[in-house]
């Protein structure tokens, strides 16, 4: 990767974009059935599996495929099972110890139903699972089990925060921004300070599948809650992160910047993991079906596992090659000093525009060409 001069700093090649060979996480939806219907699901699950998941012996095809993105004793991507919700599927015990026999790490994102119990929590651990995810987009049950349409889940998810905790997992807590929740997100966190987790991740609301019904933030109230989330990141007891709002690292490397602080120093500190990732890029999704996509909120197919190998579909795909790329991005993001270590949501782009290297329009930023 060249060197590109920002004016405020010079971006250098680091092995934190050295996404062409692997992605970081593959996120693989492994069933699209669920207790719940979420008002945003991207999923838009269903309480039945549809026909057409991946078998075991598919799924298992998948993992051997994994394997073939580190020939040479690189470091291998990590799998996220998610859904629907991944409890739903029979074989999930298997599908871990195959993963984990292959040297891929793994991590579960369960739906909050009755079939998440303390003793599946104490059992996830056993297994070796590394980590959890769970939402909670609200404060209150009110408005949390609203969204989730399932009253009680909101109390349910309270409780197996703490089960995940006594039983010794690390959990990430993903909360939904839209313009109705964002100003409950102060009593949000006051809510999870009182609960143990690793980091809390924001998710900021992309309208497609269910979750074009809600809506997102506008550029300028966007910018308000990330300076509001890197302001609290320093004190939080817990990492702060964000979702498909990819200019959070704007917001925390400029002030580092001006303080003097180096590319280098910053990309060594605790908040620069997953700077460069975006959809595409370090990223890569597995539907229950097999289709293979940039990111959960990118939907365009690039392929399927079924009938093509997932390395093959990341590394030489047109659309993936291209979001690889930031000298392709259009608009602001094309000409941005940020274009490597932010990108911008190309899933939002996609979304609002159609185009996926187009600019993200949640950034407010008007960049100094370069
Ligand atoms: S203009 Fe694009 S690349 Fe620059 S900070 Fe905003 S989203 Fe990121």
């Amino acid at each position: 990767m060249t060197t590109h001069s920002v004016g405020i700093g010079s971006v250098k090649p680091n092995e934190l974009w050295a996404y062409e060979r692997a992605p970081m996480i593959i996120y693989w939806e492994l069933t699209n059935a669920c207790g719940l219907s979420c008002r945003h699901c991207r999923a838009t699950a269903q309480p039945e599996a549809a026909p057409g998941e991946l078998s075991t012996t598919q799924a298992i095809a998948v993992l051997d495929d994994i394997v073939g993105f580190a020939t040479d004793g690189e470091a291998l991507p990590h799998l996220v099972m998610t859904g629907g919700d991944p409890l739903k599927r029979p074989d999930l015990a298997e599908l871990v110890a195959a993963a984990q026999a292959r040297g891929i790490g793994v991590s579960l994102a369960p739906a909050v139903t009755p079939l998440l119990t303390r003793e599946k929590l104490f059992w996830m651990k056993e297994i070796g699972i590394q980590a959890i995810s769970l939402s909670l987009d609200a404060s209150n049950a009110e408005y949390h089990d609203g969204i989730r349409m399932v009253p009680g889940t909101f109390d349910a998810t309270l409780v197996a925060l703490d089960h995940a905790a006594e039983a010794g997992l690390a959990v990430q807590v993903n909360t939904l921004v839209t313009e109705a929740t964002a100003p409950d997100l102060p009593a949000v966190y006051d809510v999870l300070s009182q609960h143990k987790l690793m980091q809390w991740s924001l998710f900021f609301l992309i309208s497609i599948g269910r979750g074009s019904e809600l809506v997102e933030l506008t550029p300028g109230e966007a910018e308000k809650w990330l300076m509001w989330a890197a302001s609290i990141n320093r004190e939080s007891p817990f990492r702060v992160k964000t979702t498909e709002a990819m200019h959070y690292r704007r917001l925390v490397s400029a002030p580092l910047l001006r303080a003097g602080k180096s590319w280098t120093e910053i990309e060594a500190g605790p908040m620069s993991r997953g700077f460069g990732i975006r959809d595409g890029n370090g990223i890569v999704f597995i539907s229950n079906l097999g289709d293979v996509c940039p990111s959960g909120f990118l939907p365009t197919v690039v392929g399927n596992v079924k009938d093509a190998s997932l390395v093959e579909l990341y590394r030489n795909t047109e659309l993936m090659r291209s979001l690889r790329d930031p000298e392709q991005f259009k608009g602001r993001c094309g000409i941005c000093e940020y274009r490597n270590w932010c990108g911008g949501s190309r899933a939002r782009a996609f979304a609002w525009t159609g185009d996926p290297l187009e600019s993200d329009p949640l950034c407010p930023y008007q960049p100094k060409p370069v």
